[in-house]
């Protein structure tokens, strides 16, 4: 149908087209010219006046009546509303467009739900499978213990420790999620205070101190550092943001290695680095690191205690303060874990 084609226009053809079929026929019949005459203006003028007044009735005001609903989703306003009767020139052009814009937003919402869902179903994998493994280790030393191994003494005390270590990782790997779940809903706003970051790192290497010292890892300030920097921050999410770059350091660091901490003035904020001269990453894993439960050698990260959710929840805390946190590695020499803080 062609545009701003109204009821009239359509009536007017329609009933023009029966007008000459049915002249023809009876100027054929009659051979008589007046006769035909009327019956051509009689026929258009009926047909013109039925067909306009049922498209109007029973096509364009229903069509106009769908157009209406559809745009009350839209709007709420009466006067609106109103406006909208005299605007509609073509019911059914306005119609089409609007379904049209409709179906467009629909599938940009069903590609979001789609992907929403994905991440829902991966996540939930993931949590399952992580908590499988201290869940099936802690089961297995109990049967074991069930079976006879409580009565003997060389190993009893060993099983019920090594089951009691992996309740502590399970405890630890259900914190992280909290923490994660918290951090994503909103429900921890951030307890911003000034402080001073040099220290909370001290208190933060005095709680690292042992894992430095089974891996025989030297921690270091930077010669250059001053010795009080001050930021505006909430200081107990920084020192989890230190524990988790820190502990990493040391676990995917070299043994007997050094790992080394620096303190830049940017301007309006600080930059604290912490580097290691570890293993390092590959380049291709670095876009993903910060990702939930992402590790770049799944089994070894996680014999030693690694769930992938440190740097997520880094990630997150860093963002929380509008702040950035960025990584840099080379394979075999070492990573540098950066993040900025508002200077205080
Ligand atoms: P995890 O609990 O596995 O340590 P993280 O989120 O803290 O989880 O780290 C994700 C992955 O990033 C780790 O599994 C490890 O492969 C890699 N990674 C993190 N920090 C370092 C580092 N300093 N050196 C080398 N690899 C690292």
């Amino acid at each position: 149908m062609k545009k701003n084609t109204s009821p009239r226009s359509v009536a007017f053809i329609a009933g023009l087209l029966a007008a000459v079929l049915s002249t023809l026929i009876i100027a054929i019949a009659s051979r008589d010219i007046l006769i035909s005459v009327i019956n051509f203006a009689v026929v258009l003028g009926i047909c013109y006046l039925v067909f306009n007044y049922l498209l109007q009735e029973f096509v364009y005001n229903k069509i106009k009546l769908i157009y209406k609903s559809i745009y009350r989703f839209k709007t709420h306003n009466p006067k609106e509303l109103k406006a909208l009767d005299k605007n509609i020139n073509d019911p059914i052009e306005t119609v089409s467009k609007e379904v049209l814009a409709w179906m467009l937003e629909n599938s940009k919402e069903i590609d979001q739900l789609q992907k929403q869902e994905n991440f829902r179903r991966e996540f939930l994998g993931n949590v399952s499978h992580e908590l499988k493994t201290p869940i099936q280790s802690i089961q297995g030393y109990i049967h074991t213990l069930l079976d006879g191994a409580l009565e003997d003494k060389k190993v009893n005390r060993l099983f019920l420790t090594k089951a009691s270590k992996s309740t502590e990782r399970l405890i630890e790997l259900v914190d992280e999620l909290t923490s994660i779940s918290e951090l994503e809903g909103d429900k921890s706003p951030l307890d911003i205070e000034l402080f001073d970051l040099v220290k909370l790192t001290e208190e933060v290497l005095e709680m690292v101190e042992n894992l430095a010292k089974d891996k025989n890892v030297a921690i270091h300030f930077k010669k250059q550092n001053a010795k009080i920097v001050i930021v505006e921050a909430d200081k107990s999410k920084i020192r989890q943001v230190l524990v988790n770059l820190v502990v990493n350091a040391i676990k995917y660091g070299k043994s007997g290695g050094q790992i080394l901490i620096g303190y830049y003035d940017m301007d309006k904020n600080i930059l604290t680095e912490i580097s290691d001269d570890g293993e390092g990453i590959a380049e291709e894993h670095l876009p993903r690191l910060f990702e939930r439960f992402y590790r770049t050698d799944s089994g070894r990260s996680r014999d030693q205690g690694g769930s992938g959710l440190g740097l997520a929840i880094v990630k997150h805390i860093i963002e929380a303060h509008k702040q950035t946190i960025n990584v840099r590695s080379t394979l075999g020499v070492g990573s540098t874990f950066g993040f900025t803080l508002k200077k205080g």
